[in-house]
């Protein structure tokens, strides 16, 4: 029986807005399709070896939650993390989960942070947040499909030459309000700005990261396809309101 491995990196810590609940939904539509499942969590502290996971997810959160992770990242994970990107590892990392792969974070205030290195962006806090429901479109190499989510922060990502943005925003800000650029893809590293949680009414984004896990494991995969019509309805009424302007409207 096909298995994977996730790893849940900082869940007490990285975990704004229900972020988790984009492992319990990766955990779903694996089991719905047979394919084992074991998630582990690694909390702040301790040895992390990350080699033997198949997909980890870091979550997001404020500024004091991303300094809080600094000495554990110094400690040994930043390595590991790097590694394993390197390795083609599927990630999914989510606003501060995101910021944290990058070169480094500097604050509203000032405050210059090393992050990891494992995916060439730099972040900017600034005194406005971005806030709101918002919308994307994935590029053609991560399936073309139209993400919908919220997205809370006040860094500005810029990515660096070698890397390519994961997807062009509908509406909204993305990583800077900028360039129209949302998240980045670099391998199999998937990162971008969107809590929700973003995959329960993402369908196609969670099985991409699915695939692409699956697939680096056991070489091709094709996943049995699923009855979305609930995920469908949800993606399909929200990704209107946002494109129509009345997300906050029709609370
Ligand atoms: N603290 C970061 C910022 O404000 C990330 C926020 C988040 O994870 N929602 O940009």
């Amino acid at each position: 029986m096909a298995s994977l491995r996730i790893a849940h990196l900082y869940p007490e810590v990285l975990n704004l807005y229900g972020d988790k609940g984009n492992i319990l939904c990766m955990e779903r539509r694996l089991g719905w399709r047979g394919i084992e499942c074991t998630t582990d969590l690694l909390p702040l502290g301790g040895e992390k070896k990350l080699a033997p996971y198949d997909l980890i997810f870091i979550g997001g959160g404020q500024d004091f939650d991303q300094r809080v992770v600094l000495d554990d990242l110094a400690s040994g994970t930043a390595e590991e993390l790097r590694a394993a990107a390197a390795d083609g590892t599927t990630f999914l990392c989510i606003c501060g989960g995101f910021q944290l792969m990058g070169n480094g974070y500097e604050t509203a205030d000032g405050r210059k942070w090393d992050f990891v290195g494992a995916v060439d962006c730099y972040t900017k806090g600034s005194p406005e947040r971005m806030i709101g429901n918002y919308a994307f479109r994935l590029g053609e190499e991560s399936g073309g499909s139209d993400v919908v989510g919220f997205e809370n922060h006040s860094g500005r990502t810029h990515l660096g030459s070698g890397v390519k943005p994961l997807g062009t925003i509908l509406r909204g800000n993305g990583n800077n309000g900028e360039d129209g650029t949302e998240g980045l893809r670099s391998d199999n590293v998937f990162c971008n700005y969107c809590h929700g949680p973003a995959l329960p009414k993402n369908p196609a984004f969670c099985d991409l990261l699915l695939k692409t896990a699956l697939e680096r494991k056991y070489g091709s995969f094709t996943l049995d396809p699923l009855d979305d019509s609930d995920e469908d309805r949800a993606h399909d009424t929200m990704l209107s309101r946002v494109l129509a302007g009345t997300a906050e409207k029709d609370q």
